[in-house]
Protein backbone atom coordinates (compact mmCIF):
# COMPACT_ATOMS: atom_id res chain seq x y z
CA UNK A 1 0.00 0.00 0.00
CA UNK A 2 1.42 3.33 -0.72
CA UNK A 3 2.92 5.12 2.18
CA UNK A 4 2.58 8.90 3.69
CA UNK A 5 4.96 11.25 1.59
CA UNK A 6 8.26 12.16 3.79
CA UNK A 7 7.89 15.55 2.45
CA UNK A 8 4.95 15.40 5.12
CA UNK A 9 6.83 15.82 7.89
CA UNK A 10 5.94 13.11 9.46
CA UNK A 11 8.48 11.13 11.36
CA UNK A 12 8.93 6.94 10.01
CA UNK A 13 7.31 5.42 12.59
CA UNK A 14 4.02 7.65 12.01
CA UNK A 15 4.55 7.00 8.32
CA UNK A 16 4.86 3.15 8.97
CA UNK A 17 1.79 2.75 11.15
CA UNK A 18 0.37 -0.37 9.88
CA UNK A 19 -3.13 0.32 8.30
CA UNK A 20 -4.03 -2.86 7.72
CA UNK A 21 -4.03 -5.92 10.10
CA UNK A 22 -2.22 -7.71 7.21
CA UNK A 23 0.70 -5.37 7.64
CA UNK A 24 0.82 -5.66 11.44
CA UNK A 25 4.69 -6.73 12.39
CA UNK A 26 3.99 -10.07 14.42
CA UNK A 27 0.93 -10.20 16.88
CA UNK A 28 -0.17 -12.74 14.30
CA UNK A 29 -3.12 -14.54 16.79
CA UNK A 30 -4.38 -11.29 17.88
CA UNK A 31 -4.68 -10.00 14.57
CA UNK A 32 -6.17 -12.79 13.14
CA UNK A 33 -8.38 -13.49 15.83
CA UNK A 34 -9.69 -9.46 15.52
CA UNK A 35 -10.01 -9.72 11.12
CA UNK A 36 -12.17 -12.68 12.01
CA UNK A 37 -14.65 -11.02 14.65
CA UNK A 38 -14.68 -8.14 11.81
CA UNK A 39 -15.36 -10.37 9.22
CA UNK A 40 -18.16 -12.15 11.03
CA UNK A 41 -19.45 -9.10 13.02
CA UNK A 42 -18.76 -10.73 16.16
CA UNK A 43 -17.03 -7.43 17.77
CA UNK A 44 -16.81 -7.65 21.47
CA UNK A 45 -17.98 -4.05 23.58
CA UNK A 46 -14.89 -3.88 25.55
CA UNK A 47 -11.18 -5.11 24.43
CA UNK A 48 -8.28 -4.86 26.78
CA UNK A 49 -4.75 -5.05 24.50
CA UNK A 50 -1.83 -5.62 27.20
CA UNK A 51 1.91 -5.94 26.17
CA UNK A 52 5.37 -3.65 26.87
CA UNK A 53 5.06 0.08 24.54
CA UNK A 54 5.74 0.07 20.51
CA UNK A 55 4.21 -3.43 19.88
CA UNK A 56 1.40 -1.81 18.16
CA UNK A 57 -1.31 -1.89 21.14
CA UNK A 58 -2.69 1.24 19.36
CA UNK A 59 -2.26 0.42 16.18
CA UNK A 60 -4.14 -2.21 16.13
CA UNK A 61 -7.15 -0.62 18.06
CA UNK A 62 -6.97 2.43 15.19
CA UNK A 63 -6.88 -0.28 12.55
CA UNK A 64 -9.90 -1.92 14.60
CA UNK A 65 -11.82 1.29 14.71
CA UNK A 66 -11.88 1.48 10.97
CA UNK A 67 -12.52 -1.73 10.29
CA UNK A 68 -15.63 -1.94 12.49
CA UNK A 69 -16.83 1.53 10.71
CA UNK A 70 -15.66 0.11 7.18
CA UNK A 71 -18.53 0.91 4.34
CA UNK A 72 -16.69 -1.32 2.20
CA UNK A 73 -14.84 -4.05 4.74
CA UNK A 74 -12.40 -7.06 2.73
CA UNK A 75 -12.43 -10.18 4.82
CA UNK A 76 -12.64 -7.98 8.13
CA UNK A 77 -9.87 -5.69 6.66
CA UNK A 78 -10.58 -1.56 6.13
CA UNK A 79 -10.36 -0.23 2.57
CA UNK A 80 -9.13 2.98 4.31
CA UNK A 81 -10.72 4.41 1.12
CA UNK A 82 -14.03 4.90 1.80
CA UNK A 83 -15.71 8.13 3.60
CA UNK A 84 -15.66 6.61 7.04
CA UNK A 85 -12.46 5.22 7.19
CA UNK A 86 -10.49 8.83 5.75
CA UNK A 87 -12.40 10.30 8.19
CA UNK A 88 -11.23 8.37 11.11
CA UNK A 89 -7.61 8.45 9.21
CA UNK A 90 -7.70 12.00 9.40
CA UNK A 91 -8.08 12.16 12.67
CA UNK A 92 -11.53 14.47 11.95
CA UNK A 93 -14.08 11.68 12.87
CA UNK A 94 -16.09 12.10 16.02
CA UNK A 95 -16.94 8.18 16.01
CA UNK A 96 -13.37 7.46 17.23
CA UNK A 97 -12.38 9.42 20.46
CA UNK A 98 -9.15 8.41 21.89
CA UNK A 99 -8.52 9.01 25.64
CA UNK A 100 -4.82 9.21 27.06
CA UNK A 101 -5.45 7.28 30.68
CA UNK A 102 -2.34 9.45 31.91
CA UNK A 103 -3.50 12.61 31.03
CA UNK A 104 -5.20 15.17 34.09
CA UNK A 105 -7.76 15.05 31.77
CA UNK A 106 -8.87 11.58 32.01
CA UNK A 107 -11.76 12.35 34.69
CA UNK A 108 -13.39 14.45 32.19
CA UNK A 109 -13.18 12.85 29.16
CA UNK A 110 -14.88 9.73 31.04
CA UNK A 111 -17.36 11.74 32.56
CA UNK A 112 -18.17 13.09 28.65
CA UNK A 113 -17.91 9.84 27.71
CA UNK A 114 -20.78 8.53 29.58
CA UNK A 115 -23.31 11.42 28.80
CA UNK A 116 -22.37 10.77 24.76
CA UNK A 117 -22.16 7.29 24.97
CA UNK A 118 -25.91 6.57 24.74
CA UNK A 119 -26.31 8.75 21.26
CA UNK A 120 -26.39 6.67 18.19
CA UNK A 121 -23.45 7.52 16.02
CA UNK A 122 -23.70 10.09 13.29
CA UNK A 123 -23.07 8.02 10.13
CA UNK A 124 -20.91 5.43 11.30
CA UNK A 125 -21.95 1.99 12.88
CA UNK A 126 -19.76 2.02 16.20
CA UNK A 127 -18.36 4.46 18.56
CA UNK A 128 -14.98 3.85 19.37
CA UNK A 129 -13.54 4.64 22.32
CA UNK A 130 -9.76 4.01 22.63
CA UNK A 131 -8.39 4.54 25.96
CA UNK A 132 -4.17 4.23 26.24
CA UNK A 133 -2.46 3.63 29.56
CA UNK A 134 -5.96 2.60 30.83
CA UNK A 135 -4.44 1.90 34.14
CA UNK A 136 -3.53 5.01 35.06
CA UNK A 137 -7.09 6.05 35.08
CA UNK A 138 -8.03 7.29 38.73
CA UNK A 139 -10.43 5.35 40.98
CA UNK A 140 -12.84 7.66 40.65
CA UNK A 141 -12.81 7.90 36.43
CA UNK A 142 -13.09 3.78 36.52
CA UNK A 143 -16.10 3.58 38.70
CA UNK A 144 -17.60 5.96 35.80
CA UNK A 145 -15.90 3.72 33.17
CA UNK A 146 -17.31 0.60 34.73
CA UNK A 147 -21.27 2.16 35.12
CA UNK A 148 -21.09 2.37 30.96
CA UNK A 149 -19.47 -1.35 30.82
CA UNK A 150 -21.75 -2.71 32.82
CA UNK A 151 -24.57 -1.89 30.41
CA UNK A 152 -23.01 -0.68 27.23
CA UNK A 153 -25.08 0.34 24.40
CA UNK A 154 -24.74 -1.82 21.80
CA UNK A 155 -23.21 0.88 19.49
CA UNK A 156 -20.40 1.13 21.46
CA UNK A 157 -16.91 -0.33 21.46
CA UNK A 158 -14.20 -0.02 24.17
CA UNK A 159 -10.59 -0.63 23.17
CA UNK A 160 -8.09 -0.49 26.71
CA UNK A 161 -4.47 -0.34 25.64
CA UNK A 162 -1.99 -0.97 28.58
CA UNK A 163 1.21 -1.36 29.58
CA UNK A 164 0.66 -2.55 33.17
CA UNK A 165 -2.73 -4.81 32.85
CA UNK A 166 -2.33 -5.98 36.70
CA UNK A 167 -3.59 -2.08 37.74
CA UNK A 168 -6.76 -2.36 35.83
CA UNK A 169 -9.02 -3.30 38.45
CA UNK A 170 -10.64 -6.41 38.15
CA UNK A 171 -14.02 -5.70 37.60
CA UNK A 172 -13.14 -3.88 34.63
CA UNK A 173 -10.88 -6.47 33.31
CA UNK A 174 -13.80 -9.09 33.58
CA UNK A 175 -16.07 -7.50 31.20
CA UNK A 176 -13.19 -7.52 28.39
CA UNK A 177 -12.08 -9.72 25.83
CA UNK A 178 -8.20 -9.90 26.66
CA UNK A 179 -5.59 -9.70 23.89
CA UNK A 180 -1.77 -9.81 24.88
CA UNK A 181 0.66 -8.32 22.94
CA UNK A 182 3.98 -10.34 22.53
CA UNK A 183 7.38 -8.44 22.04
CA UNK A 184 8.40 -8.84 18.47
CA UNK A 185 11.42 -10.96 17.74
CA UNK A 186 14.91 -9.26 17.16
CA UNK A 187 14.57 -10.95 13.53
CA UNK A 188 11.33 -9.58 12.52
CA UNK A 189 12.44 -6.17 13.74
CA UNK A 190 15.08 -6.35 12.01
CA UNK A 191 13.72 -7.39 8.82
CA UNK A 192 11.15 -4.51 8.74
CA UNK A 193 13.98 -1.58 9.99
CA UNK A 194 15.98 -3.12 6.48
CA UNK A 195 12.90 -2.83 4.51
CA UNK A 196 11.88 0.96 6.01
CA UNK A 197 15.80 1.42 5.11
CA UNK A 198 15.73 0.63 1.30
CA UNK A 199 11.76 2.16 0.89
CA UNK A 200 13.14 5.18 2.73
CA UNK A 201 16.35 5.17 0.66
CA UNK A 202 18.57 5.07 3.47
CA UNK A 203 21.37 2.90 3.49
CA UNK A 204 21.46 0.55 6.18
CA UNK A 205 24.20 -2.07 7.35
CA UNK A 206 22.52 -5.49 8.14
CA UNK A 207 24.46 -5.55 11.10
CA UNK A 208 23.95 -1.92 12.04
CA UNK A 209 19.88 -3.52 11.82
CA UNK A 210 21.02 -6.32 13.66
CA UNK A 211 21.78 -4.41 16.22
CA UNK A 212 19.02 -1.87 16.07
CA UNK A 213 16.61 -4.66 16.86
CA UNK A 214 18.20 -5.74 19.31
CA UNK A 215 18.81 -2.38 21.11
CA UNK A 216 14.60 -1.88 20.96
CA UNK A 217 14.12 -4.83 23.18
CA UNK A 218 11.37 -5.79 21.28
CA UNK A 219 9.94 -2.93 20.18
CA UNK A 220 9.32 -2.00 16.52
CA UNK A 221 8.80 1.69 17.71
CA UNK A 222 12.05 2.45 19.29
CA UNK A 223 13.46 1.22 16.40
CA UNK A 224 11.99 2.66 14.06
CA UNK A 225 12.83 6.10 16.46
CA UNK A 226 16.12 4.93 16.10
CA UNK A 227 16.26 4.15 12.66
CA UNK A 228 15.27 7.72 12.28
CA UNK A 229 18.25 9.32 14.48
CA UNK A 230 20.96 6.99 12.51
CA UNK A 231 19.98 8.32 9.37
CA UNK A 232 20.36 12.01 9.96
CA UNK A 233 23.97 11.27 9.06
CA UNK A 234 23.58 9.40 5.67
CA UNK A 235 24.99 5.81 5.89
CA UNK A 236 24.27 3.96 8.78
CA UNK A 237 27.28 1.97 9.98
CA UNK A 238 27.35 -0.74 12.60
CA UNK A 239 30.18 1.25 14.05
CA UNK A 240 27.88 4.27 14.25
CA UNK A 241 25.26 2.39 16.05
CA UNK A 242 27.88 1.15 18.26
CA UNK A 243 29.30 4.77 19.05
CA UNK A 244 25.92 6.30 19.08
CA UNK A 245 23.96 3.41 21.75
CA UNK A 246 27.36 2.99 23.33
CA UNK A 247 27.02 -0.66 22.81
CA UNK A 248 29.40 -3.40 22.85
CA UNK A 249 31.58 -3.76 19.88
CA UNK A 250 30.20 -7.46 18.41
CA UNK A 251 33.50 -8.47 16.99
CA UNK A 252 35.21 -7.66 20.46
CA UNK A 253 32.00 -10.02 22.54
CA UNK A 254 32.53 -12.84 19.51
CA UNK A 255 36.24 -12.95 20.32
CA UNK A 256 35.29 -13.37 24.29
CA UNK A 257 32.99 -15.71 23.34
CA UNK A 258 35.67 -17.96 21.42
CA UNK A 259 37.62 -17.37 24.37
CA UNK A 260 35.70 -18.83 26.85
CA UNK A 261 34.94 -21.64 24.57
CA UNK A 262 38.66 -22.55 24.13
CA UNK A 263 39.25 -22.00 27.99
CA UNK A 264 42.03 -19.31 26.93
CA UNK A 265 41.87 -17.19 29.68
CA UNK A 266 44.53 -14.95 28.95
CA UNK A 267 42.52 -14.02 26.10
CA UNK A 268 39.26 -13.15 27.93
CA UNK A 269 41.21 -11.16 30.80
CA UNK A 270 42.50 -9.15 28.01
CA UNK A 271 39.15 -8.60 26.69
CA UNK A 272 37.92 -7.60 30.13
CA UNK A 273 41.02 -4.69 30.84
CA UNK A 274 40.49 -3.61 27.70
CA UNK A 275 37.09 -2.71 28.21
CA UNK A 276 37.18 -1.37 32.10
CA UNK A 277 40.30 0.90 30.51
CA UNK A 278 37.89 2.36 28.33
CA UNK A 279 35.24 2.70 31.22
CA UNK A 280 32.51 0.20 29.31
CA UNK A 281 29.90 -1.25 30.99
CA UNK A 282 30.89 -4.73 31.86
CA UNK A 283 27.18 -6.00 32.41
CA UNK A 284 26.17 -4.32 28.89
CA UNK A 285 29.11 -6.56 27.54
CA UNK A 286 27.88 -9.74 29.17
CA UNK A 287 24.05 -9.46 28.14
CA UNK A 288 25.29 -8.97 24.87
CA UNK A 289 27.57 -11.79 25.04
CA UNK A 290 24.92 -14.11 26.63
CA UNK A 291 22.67 -13.00 23.28
CA UNK A 292 25.36 -13.87 20.76
CA UNK A 293 25.82 -17.32 22.67
CA UNK A 294 22.17 -17.44 22.50
CA UNK A 295 22.26 -17.28 18.99
CA UNK A 296 25.03 -20.00 18.83
CA UNK A 297 23.05 -22.39 20.33
CA UNK A 298 19.94 -22.04 18.62
CA UNK A 299 22.34 -22.49 15.50
CA UNK A 300 22.92 -25.32 16.58
CA UNK A 301 26.53 -24.83 18.29
CA UNK A 302 25.16 -26.97 22.18
CA UNK A 303 28.89 -26.00 23.30
CA UNK A 304 27.44 -22.62 23.96
CA UNK A 305 24.42 -24.09 26.57
CA UNK A 306 26.50 -23.89 29.52
CA UNK A 307 27.76 -20.98 28.95
CA UNK A 308 24.90 -18.65 27.48
CA UNK A 309 23.43 -20.02 30.80
CA UNK A 310 26.70 -18.99 32.63
CA UNK A 311 26.78 -15.41 31.52
CA UNK A 312 23.05 -14.51 32.39
CA UNK A 313 23.94 -15.81 35.80
CA UNK A 314 26.69 -13.72 35.93
CA UNK A 315 24.98 -10.36 34.97
CA UNK A 316 22.75 -10.88 37.15
CA UNK A 317 25.27 -11.39 40.07
CA UNK A 318 27.64 -8.74 38.52
CA UNK A 319 24.69 -6.18 40.09
CA UNK A 320 25.55 -6.91 43.43
CA UNK A 321 29.45 -7.28 43.11
CA UNK A 322 31.73 -5.44 44.90
CA UNK A 323 34.23 -5.02 42.23
CA UNK A 324 32.29 -5.88 38.63
CA UNK A 325 36.14 -6.63 37.47
CA UNK A 326 37.11 -8.41 39.72
CA UNK A 327 34.06 -10.67 39.58
CA UNK A 328 34.28 -11.26 35.86
CA UNK A 329 37.48 -12.09 36.38
CA UNK A 330 37.40 -14.42 38.70
CA UNK A 331 34.39 -16.17 36.90
CA UNK A 332 36.95 -16.04 33.93
CA UNK A 333 39.09 -18.25 35.69
CA UNK A 334 36.77 -20.63 37.05
CA UNK A 335 35.76 -21.60 33.54
CA UNK A 336 38.94 -21.46 31.54
CA UNK A 337 41.31 -22.77 34.57
CA UNK A 338 44.70 -20.53 34.68
CA UNK A 339 45.98 -18.66 31.86
CA UNK A 340 48.13 -21.53 30.00
CA UNK A 341 52.16 -20.62 30.73
CA UNK A 342 51.09 -19.53 34.05
CA UNK A 343 53.54 -20.75 36.92
CA UNK A 344 50.71 -21.82 39.03
CA UNK A 345 50.48 -25.70 39.42
CA UNK A 346 47.40 -25.52 40.95
CA UNK A 347 45.76 -28.87 40.91
CA UNK A 348 48.89 -31.24 41.61
CA UNK A 349 49.81 -28.50 44.85
CA UNK A 350 46.27 -27.82 45.77
CA UNK A 351 46.54 -32.00 46.99
CA UNK A 352 48.52 -32.27 49.79
CA UNK A 353 48.35 -29.80 52.46
CA UNK A 354 51.22 -30.41 54.59
CA UNK A 355 53.71 -30.04 51.48
CA UNK A 356 51.80 -27.30 49.67
CA UNK A 357 51.57 -24.90 52.72
CA UNK A 358 55.37 -23.40 53.05
CA UNK A 359 55.26 -23.83 49.14
CA UNK A 360 52.14 -21.53 49.29
CA UNK A 361 53.68 -18.27 51.17
CA UNK A 362 56.51 -18.47 47.90
CA UNK A 363 54.10 -19.28 45.33
CA UNK A 364 54.48 -16.52 42.15
CA UNK A 365 52.26 -14.16 41.57
CA UNK A 366 50.04 -15.12 39.34
CA UNK A 367 49.24 -13.56 35.26
CA UNK A 368 45.61 -12.18 36.97
CA UNK A 369 46.48 -9.18 38.53
CA UNK A 370 46.85 -9.29 41.92
CA UNK A 371 46.08 -6.10 43.22
CA UNK A 372 42.16 -6.05 42.84
CA UNK A 373 42.11 -9.47 44.26
CA UNK A 374 43.95 -8.58 47.80
CA UNK A 375 42.07 -5.57 47.96
CA UNK A 376 39.01 -8.08 48.76
CA UNK A 377 40.26 -10.57 50.12
CA UNK A 378 42.51 -11.31 53.22
CA UNK A 379 45.92 -10.86 52.21
CA UNK A 380 48.29 -13.86 52.32
CA UNK A 381 47.36 -17.57 52.97
CA UNK A 382 48.35 -19.07 56.00
CA UNK A 383 49.72 -22.40 57.11
CA UNK A 384 47.45 -24.62 59.74
CA UNK A 385 49.24 -22.97 62.64
CA UNK A 386 48.74 -19.25 61.54
CA UNK A 387 45.30 -19.72 60.57
CA UNK A 388 44.21 -21.29 64.20
CA UNK A 389 45.94 -18.04 65.46
CA UNK A 390 44.82 -15.78 63.28
CA UNK A 391 41.94 -13.33 64.20
CA UNK A 392 41.15 -13.54 60.89
CA UNK A 393 38.02 -15.23 59.63
CA UNK A 394 39.25 -18.86 58.76
CA UNK A 395 36.57 -18.97 55.76
CA UNK A 396 38.17 -16.07 53.97
CA UNK A 397 41.56 -17.30 54.60
CA UNK A 398 40.91 -20.52 52.70
CA UNK A 399 39.01 -18.92 49.69
CA UNK A 400 42.64 -16.38 49.41
CA UNK A 401 44.22 -19.81 50.03
CA UNK A 402 42.08 -21.68 47.59
CA UNK A 403 42.38 -18.01 45.22
CA UNK A 404 45.91 -18.96 44.70
CA UNK A 405 46.08 -22.30 44.26
CA UNK A 406 42.50 -23.22 42.49
CA UNK A 407 40.87 -19.91 41.74
CA UNK A 408 37.91 -22.12 40.10
CA UNK A 409 37.04 -23.90 43.25
CA UNK A 410 37.50 -20.18 44.96
CA UNK A 411 34.98 -18.65 42.43
CA UNK A 412 32.83 -21.69 43.37
CA UNK A 413 32.86 -21.13 47.25
CA UNK A 414 32.87 -17.31 46.85
CA UNK A 415 28.67 -16.88 46.74
CA UNK A 416 28.57 -19.39 49.78
CA UNK A 417 27.85 -18.99 53.38
CA UNK A 418 29.63 -21.32 55.56
CA UNK A 419 28.98 -22.09 59.34
CA UNK A 420 30.83 -24.08 61.62
CA UNK A 421 28.63 -26.17 64.21
CA UNK A 422 29.44 -29.37 66.14
CA UNK A 423 32.18 -30.11 63.97
CA UNK A 424 30.36 -30.02 60.92
CA UNK A 425 30.87 -27.08 58.47
CA UNK A 426 27.70 -26.59 56.45
CA UNK A 427 28.50 -24.60 53.24
CA UNK A 428 25.33 -23.30 51.63
CA UNK A 429 24.67 -22.26 47.59
CA UNK A 430 22.16 -19.56 47.23
CA UNK A 431 19.89 -20.66 44.98
CA UNK A 432 21.21 -19.05 41.70
CA UNK A 433 24.64 -20.93 42.12
CA UNK A 434 23.21 -24.22 41.42
CA UNK A 435 26.32 -24.53 38.71
CA UNK A 436 28.62 -23.49 41.81
CA UNK A 437 26.94 -25.84 43.87
CA UNK A 438 27.10 -29.08 41.53
CA UNK A 439 30.73 -28.48 40.47
CA UNK A 440 31.44 -28.20 44.05
CA UNK A 441 30.01 -32.05 43.66
CA UNK A 442 32.82 -33.54 41.90
CA UNK A 443 34.36 -35.51 43.54
CA UNK A 444 37.88 -34.29 43.20
CA UNK A 445 36.28 -30.71 43.80
CA UNK A 446 34.74 -31.94 46.64
CA UNK A 447 38.12 -33.61 48.04
CA UNK A 448 40.37 -31.08 47.63
CA UNK A 449 37.64 -28.17 50.02
CA UNK A 450 37.73 -31.56 52.31
CA UNK A 451 41.05 -31.10 52.59
CA UNK A 452 41.44 -27.34 52.56
CA UNK A 453 38.66 -27.05 55.66
CA UNK A 454 40.34 -29.69 57.51
CA UNK A 455 43.63 -27.17 57.59
CA UNK A 456 41.81 -23.69 57.79
CA UNK A 457 39.62 -24.89 60.15
CA UNK A 458 41.20 -27.30 62.66
CA UNK A 459 39.77 -30.77 63.56
CA UNK A 460 36.64 -30.98 61.11
CA UNK A 461 34.12 -33.89 61.53
CA UNK A 462 32.00 -33.74 58.46
CA UNK A 463 31.56 -31.56 55.70
CA UNK A 464 28.02 -30.90 54.35
CA UNK A 465 27.55 -28.34 50.87
CA UNK A 466 24.13 -27.51 50.37
CA UNK A 467 22.33 -25.51 47.78
CA UNK A 468 19.24 -23.62 48.74
CA UNK A 469 17.46 -23.57 45.47
CA UNK A 470 14.54 -26.84 44.90
CA UNK A 471 16.06 -30.08 44.96
CA UNK A 472 15.09 -32.25 42.11
CA UNK A 473 16.41 -35.01 39.73
CA UNK A 474 18.20 -32.14 37.65
CA UNK A 475 17.17 -31.19 34.25
CA UNK A 476 17.92 -33.20 31.03
CA UNK A 477 20.18 -31.39 28.61
CA UNK A 478 16.65 -30.96 26.42
CA UNK A 479 15.38 -29.06 29.73
CA UNK A 480 18.76 -27.19 30.16
CA UNK A 481 18.23 -25.91 26.57
CA UNK A 482 14.84 -24.92 26.64
CA UNK A 483 15.74 -23.00 30.49
CA UNK A 484 18.05 -21.37 28.64
CA UNK A 485 16.25 -19.77 26.12
CA UNK A 486 13.35 -19.29 28.25
CA UNK A 487 15.69 -17.52 30.46
CA UNK A 488 17.25 -15.62 27.37
CA UNK A 489 14.34 -14.22 25.53
CA UNK A 490 10.61 -15.48 25.85
CA UNK A 491 10.35 -17.88 23.05
CA UNK A 492 12.75 -17.05 21.08
CA UNK A 493 12.78 -21.05 19.88
CA UNK A 494 9.09 -21.45 19.38
CA UNK A 495 9.33 -17.94 17.51
CA UNK A 496 11.88 -19.11 15.37
CA UNK A 497 9.72 -22.25 14.52
CA UNK A 498 7.44 -19.70 13.49
CA UNK A 499 9.18 -17.52 11.39
CA UNK A 500 10.48 -20.52 9.73
CA UNK A 501 7.13 -21.13 8.28
CA UNK A 502 6.54 -17.64 7.51
ZN1 LIG B 1 -13.45 1.75 4.51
Amino acid sequence: MERLKRAEGLSIYRRWRPQRFSEVVDQRLVVETLRRAVAQGKLAHAYLFSGQRGVGKTSVARILARAANCLAPQDGEPCNECENCRRILSGRSLNVVEIDGASNRGIDQIRKLREEVSYVPAGARYKVYIIDEVHMLTGEAFNALLKTLEEPPPHVIFIFATTEPHKVPPTVLSRCQAFEFSPIPERLIQEKVLEIAQEEGIELEEEAAELIARRAGGSLRDAEVLLEQLAHGGRVTADQVVELLGLPNLAEVDGFLSALIEKDAKAALETVEDLASRGRDLGLFLEEAAARARDRIIDGDTRFIPLARRLLELRAELTRAISQRLHLEVEILSLCGPPKGSAMKAKETGRKPQETAPQLVKAEPTPLEPKPVQAEKPASPKTEGEAAQSKEDPWNAMLAAMLEERASVAAFLAPAKAELTDGVLTIRLPEECRFHYESLLEPDVRAYVEEMAQRFFGALLALDIRWEGKEDEGPSLEERAQLVAKTLEGKIIKEETDAGTR
